[in-house]
C-alpha cells in the first residue's frame, strides 16, 4: 500500500489522491522555440529513480502539493505544499 503526506491531511492512501506527473519547469513562452515548448508539454524523463511529482487530494482537502517518490520503491518524501 502507497501512503502519501498530504500537508493538511496528513498520511493518507494513494487511492484519495490523483496523479499529476513529474515536475517540470515551465519555460518563458516569449524566449522559447518550438521545440523547447513540444518537449516542456509531451516530454518526462520517466526515470528510473526519485523523481518531484504533483498530485491533488480529489477525495479529502483538494489541494495541491508535490513529493519527491522513487519511481521502482514507491517510497515517498514529502515536499510540501505549493
Ligand atoms: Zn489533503
Amino acid at each position: 500500500m502507497v501512503v502519501l503526506p498530504c500537508p493538511w491531511c496528513g498520511p493518507r492512501n494513494v487511492s484519495e489522491f490523483r496523479h499529476l506527473g513529474e515536475v517540470v519547469r515551465r519555460p518563458d513562452p516569449e524566449d522559447v522555440t518550438p521545440e523547447q515548448w513540444r518537449g516542456y508539454l509531451y516530454l518526462r524523463r520517466n526515470a528510473a529513480g526519485w523523481t518531484r511529482e504533483s498530485w491533488y487530494h480529489s477525495a479529502g482537502c483538494r489541494r495541491y502539493f508535490q513529493v519527491s517518490r522513487h519511481t521502482v520503491s514507491n517510497e515517498v518524501r514529502a515536499e510540501g505544499a505549493r
